[in-house]
């Protein structure tokens, strides 16, 4: 099988007007010692909200699960580049307003990018094209068992 038949392919996104957003879910959390009900995101927050104590609501994060891409290293074990997760700080005063955003990790150096829809879009296709290119080097090699052969 081809390593190109497994890289997904990019579709144009549909002409029907986007879903509408889940609504949050109330959970308890935390600040200085006090319980109270905050809105989480239904579908990506893991956080835990209640077992922590936030000093200010504006310390409130939400967290969505990570998922990386382990590439292979000569020595030792993988190392896990590209980083992303689902992140809010719904009650901070930034410049995402407290709008969700990925959280990109070129590598886990801490380094973190915060991107918005229309850069992870740009940045989505950009890493596509790298894989298709990667898939087109790995096709030009002979099949591992002609190289065993010779
Ligand atoms: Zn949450």
């Amino acid at each position: 099988m081809s390593v190109l038949h497994d890289v997904p392919t990019q579709q144009s996104p549909a002409p029907t007007a986007p879903p509408p957003p889940a609504s949050p879910r109330l959970v308890a959390a935390m600040v200085r010692g006090q319980r109270i009900a905050v809105p989480c995101p239904t579908g990506w927050c893991v956080v835990d909200h209640a077992t922590e104590n936030l000093t200010d609501l504006s310390d409130l994060a939400h967290y969505g699960a990570r998922i990386s891409l382990p590439v292979p290293q000569f020595s030792g074990g993988p190392e896990h580049v590209l980083i992303a997760y689902m992140a809010q700080w719904p009650f901070a005063r930034d410049e995402h307003r407290g709008l969700p955003y990925v959280a990109l990790e070129a590598c886990d150096s801490g380094d973190v990018t915060e991107i918005r829809k229309t850069a992870g879009r740009a940045f989505a296709d950009q890493a596509l094209a790298h894989i298709v290119a990667f898939a087109s080097l790995v096709e030009q090699l002979p099949e591992d068992a002609e190289r065993a052969a010779v």
